[in-house]
């Protein structure tokens, strides 16, 4: 159920309303737009009936909210959710004057890196390479989901260092992916935004966990999960009180077989009329072939996705992992380019980097070619 407050509502009429609720037995979530606060209750709805919310004079309406999940309902939210990647300030140097970036806000949002991190050289390449052709964030694995055991499953704790040196170098914020419920609070001390993959999507002990781990949570749709399923996922953050999740498509398993797996463009427009959390589109993993990947990315941009998150490598034919998908260096900036015409054919701008970080002291002016 949703209390929808008048737009004069004041502080007072909100904490009224509020305390209403809560002796009722029920959770209120408030939420706040330009014009309107809402407030959604979550438990036993019928408690609501017992009591004439429409008798306080703030409250304009109540609404049912018919569906199982209700934090991730647009309904439930009185403004689309931004999430800024940047935790916290990864240079130290103070924010940006251009702001922090945020999912959500309609700019195109582009992540990039190699799907894992496998070494030093190959990440800082990755992340300097991402950067200059303008993502906003980097991606890379230091924990693995492979299918197989005997296949490259990530560096682990080192790769975590050298997330931090490249974003502490780049000033760009790191996503990277969290596999364990006893990992959590490992990777949240290195990243910015926790990556749930695809084939942990309803690992439900884990959801809960990073929903308490404080920072923006990336949560890949399962590899055979229903839209409803995904967003009730999502609704496991939600509900330990963490708002800032980002929905990513990465294309599901159909009877279809050229292809990796099937990018469901029509769950993008779904998602952005069903939920107020932003979406982003991995069109590498879908593809699962090189050549494929921009055309994918381009559909997902063109279908109002809130951004990318693309596998880039400086070398792919020598990658650890996923090289038959990951775009060569030179090919992502390409890719840029395309997205920024198709985003500008549409009225959208392509999120920027923040400004050039300073160099550390002592560090070298600017990255050298790093060894292959
Ligand atoms: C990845 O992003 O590298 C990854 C493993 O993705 P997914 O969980 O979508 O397969
Ligand atoms: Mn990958």
């Amino acid at each position: 159920m949703i209390v929808v407050l008048r737009p004069d509502a004041t502080e007072a009429d909100l904490e009224q309303v509020v305390a209403k609720i809560t002796a009722l037995g029920l959770t209120p979530h408030v939420s706040r737009g330009v014009r309107r606060t809402v407030v959604g209750c979550i438990g036993d709805e019928d408690r609501l009936r017992e009591v004439p919310m429409l008798s306080f004079p703030a409250v304009e309406t109540v609404l049912p909210v018919g569906k199982p999940y209700k934090l991730a309902a647009r309904e439930f939210a009185a403004a689309e959710t931004r999430v800024a990647l940047h935790a916290t300030d990864p240079t130290g140097a103070g924010l940006g004057r251009g702001g922090l970036p945020a999912v959500g806000d309609g700019a195109v949002h582009v992540i990039a890196g190699p799907c894992s991190v496998e070494s030093r050289d190959v990440l800082l390449a990755a992340a300097r390479a991402a950067r200059e052709a303008g993502a906003v964030a980097l991606r890379g694995g230091a924990f693995k989901p492979r299918t197989s055991p005997y296949a490259f499953r990530g560096l682990g704790r080192e790769a975590l260092t050298y997330l931090a040196e490249a974003r502490q170098r780049m000033g760009l914020p790191v996503v990277t992916e969290v596999l364990d419920t006893r990992q959590v609070s490992l990777v949240a001390e290195a990243a910015d935004v926790l990556q749930i993959g695809a084939r942990n999507m309803q690992n439900f002990p884990l959801l809960s966990e990073v929903g308490d781990c404080g920072k923006p949570v990336l949560l890949k749709r399962g590899l055979s999960a229903t839209l409803e399923e995904f967003l009730l996922a999502a609704e496991y953050i939600l509900a330990r009180g963490n708002r800032q999740v980002i929905l990513c498509e990465r294309g599901i398993r159909t009877f279809e077989r050229a292809l990796r797996f099937s990018l469901d463009t029509g769950a993008i427009p779904f998602l952005k009329r069903e939920t107020h959390l932003p979406v982003l589109v991995d069109p590498s993993h879908a593809a699962g072939r090189r050549d494929l990947v921009g055309p994918i990315a381009l559909a997902a941009v063109a279908a109002g996705a809130d951004g990318l998150l693309v596998e880039i490598h400086p070398d792919p034919d020598r990658a650890r992992s996923d090289g038959d998908q990951s775009l060569p260096l030179p090919a992502f900036a390409e890719l840029m380019e395309r997205v920024r015409a198709v985003a500008g054919a549409l009225g959208r701008i392509v999120a920027a980097p923040r400004a050039t970080p300073e160099p550390a002291p002592g560090a070298p002016a600017a990255l050298g070619a790093p060894a292959s």
